[in-house]
Formats: C-alpha cells, structure tokens, sequence
C-alpha cells in the first residue's frame, strides 16, 4: 500500500504546496521561514530546484535527481533547511508502463541509481524486469529522469506520510 504524490497537498499559511514540489530536507512549514530569494535555486547544480507557485523553490525530477550535494543548504541564510530530517519521504515504485515489463529490454533506471536500489530479476522467456529495494532507495529522483517511458513514480510509503513531509 502507498499515498501517490500527486493526491498529497498541504495547506499553510494560506498556501497548498504540494509534497512533491518541496525541497530536500524541508516539510511543509517551510514556506513560514523561506523568504523567496531564490539562493538555492541558482546554488543547485543539478538545475532541479526552480522557481515555482508564490515564487518558493521547487523541486522537479524532469532532467537529472538530486544528489544531496547540500548546496542550496549552505546558501540559505533562513531556517529553512534541517538537515536531521530525512531528505525525502517517497521512494521510487515502477509502474506498468515499464519497458521491462513489456518484455522490451531496458535497464536505464538501474544504471542511474547510485545506491543499486533498482534490481533486475531474471525470469525464463522474458526480460529482467526491474524491483526497487525500498530500504536502499533515498528518492533521489535519477530513475525518474532517466525513464524513457516516465514509469517512475515517487510515493510516499503508508505510515510514513505524516513523518518528513
Ligand atoms: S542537495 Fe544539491 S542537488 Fe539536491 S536540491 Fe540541494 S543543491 Fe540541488
Ligand atoms: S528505465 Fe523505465 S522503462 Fe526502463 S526498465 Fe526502468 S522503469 Fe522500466
Ligand atoms: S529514487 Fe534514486 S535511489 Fe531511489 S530507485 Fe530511483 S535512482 Fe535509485
């Protein structure tokens, strides 16, 4: 059982800022302390923080993950970021759009995760088919990226919702 992302939203200060949208190591009040300067957006070097709703930072797995480099940490002058929470809450779930699960050979997802949380099970007669270790994955977002089929999804596990974002 999982809470897909994109059903999840909070409301704050008069905003809804959806869960997929924050920062790395940020929950949902960050937008009471977040000035809007928009340092960590031109710290990122990643490109995956940009300028979103109200002009607060947000974060997209469109081009590349994040590599929890903690610059846009060390930028932000405001007590945005703390960094004794878990970056992000969700992990990556493979959904049936998979190549591999139409017996069409693909592992880009595994070669991009860096921690080998994406395992490629052989089955007789057909493809490996991809399987993400939960444990192991840190929802970097780099299978996203990379997943020419946009089969990747991020998903906060069930008793985890209300913990980190
Ligand atoms: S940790 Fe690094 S890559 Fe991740 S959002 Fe912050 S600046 Fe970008
Ligand atoms: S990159 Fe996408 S299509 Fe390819 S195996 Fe991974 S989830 Fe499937
Ligand atoms: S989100 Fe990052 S750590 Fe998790 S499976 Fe994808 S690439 Fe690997």
């Amino acid at each position: 059982m999982s809470v897909s992302l994109a059903r999840r939203s909070f409301l704050r200060g008069g905003r809804t800022l959806s869960a997929e949208h924050r920062p790395p190591w940020t929950d949902e009040s960050f937008t009471d302390a977040c000035v809007r300067c928009g340092d960590c957006i031109d710290a990122c070097p990643e490109d995956v923080l940009f300028r979103g709703d109200g002009g607060f930072p947000q974060i997209r797995f469109q081009d590349d993950g994040c590599t929890f480099c903690e610059e846009c940490v060390r930028v932000c002058k405001e007590p945005v970021f703390d960094l004794t929470r878990e970056a992000f809450s969700w992990r990556a779930q493979v959904s049936d759009h998979c190549l591999a699960l139409a017996n069409i050979h693909c592992q880009s997802c595994q070669d991009a995760c860096e921690p080998d949380a994406i395992r490629f099970a052989p089955s007789p007669g057909h493809v490996p088919t991809p399987h993400v270790a939960l444990d192991d994955c840190t929802g970097c977002g780099a299978c996203v990226a990379v997943c020419p089929q946009e089969a990747i999804e991020l998903v906060v596990p069930v008793g985890k919702e209300t913990d980190h974002v």
